[in-house]
């Protein structure tokens, strides 16, 4: 395996599949059977999930609501997907554990850094959720901090895209892929990976970042058994 310990960032949007709205459980099901296969392999998966299915903060905003306000509703929709990762995971008959940024004790453990790398060293699937706990952050920031904190070799961006590109394929059909790419290429094309704040903490932190597509069934295992099958993003 390429790859011994990896995070896993989900979008809220990805356990939508092709609902509008909401968690598709066949969705879910298919991605915590990658998952499975994986962690069978030996590798130690964290994840991160979104909640952008549920709610974002920004959108709330937008429509006259308080930012902060918001954002607290955000942090409780990545609780929400990762309790139903979870469930999906433990289906599979794997051993996981919820991990909150924000006190939700009855619910999941608090984030206790030492107790995740725990865990994972046990193949325990750990799960954090609450975003990084602090409005105005997303969780591509809570994916870089988390990868960073818990020492991961990578961070791997599941999306529904195949890797990054010149441009953006669903609009410019001559767009072209990219098999690796420098973090210093990405910003000066102005390339769009994750959110600035989230981007440059991996970069400071020489955290490299596989952008690949997380539907299609075997890139998961492809990817942590070291096929170049996304966008590799590296110093
Ligand atoms: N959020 C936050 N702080 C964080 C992470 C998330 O306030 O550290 C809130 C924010 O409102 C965000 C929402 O949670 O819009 C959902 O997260 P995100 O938009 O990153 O989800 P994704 O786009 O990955 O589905």
């Amino acid at each position: 395996m390429q790859y011994k310990r990896i995070l896993l960032k989900l979008s809220g949007e990805a356990l939508m599949g092709d609902r509008s709205y909401g968690i598709d459980p066949g969705r879910l099901a298919l991605y915590a059977e990658e998952i499975r296969a994986v962690v069978e392999k030996g590798v130690e998966v964290a994840i991160v999930i979104g909640g952008g299915n549920i709610f974002r903060g920004v959108a709330g905003a937008s429509n006259g609501m308080d930012r902060v306000q918001g954002d607290h509703m955000g942090m409780l929709a990545t609780i929400i997907n990762g309790l139903a990762l979870q469930s999906a995971l433990e289906d599979k008959g794997l051993d996981t554990r919820l991990q909150s940024a924000i006190k939700i004790n009855e619910v999941a453990e608090p984030f206790i850094r030492r107790r995740a790398m725990r865990h994972l060293e046990k193949g325990r699937v750990v799960i954090f959720g609450g975003g990084t706990g602090n409005p105005y952050f997303t969780t591509d920031s809570a994916a870089v901090l988390r990868a960073i904190e818990i020492e991961a070799d990578v961070i791997l961006k599941g999306t529904r895209v195949d890797g990054i590109y010149t441009s953006d394929p669903e609009k410019d059909k001559s767009a072209t892929k990219f098999d690796s790419i420098s973090f210093k290429d990405v910003l000066s094309r102005g390339l769009k990976v994750m959110d600035t704040t989230a981007f440059t903490l991996s970069q400071e932190n020489e955290l490299p970042i596989v952008v690949f597509d997380m539907n299609k069934q075997g890139n998961l295992m492809k990817i942590v058994s070291g096929e170049n099958i996304g966008t590799v993003v590296n110093l």
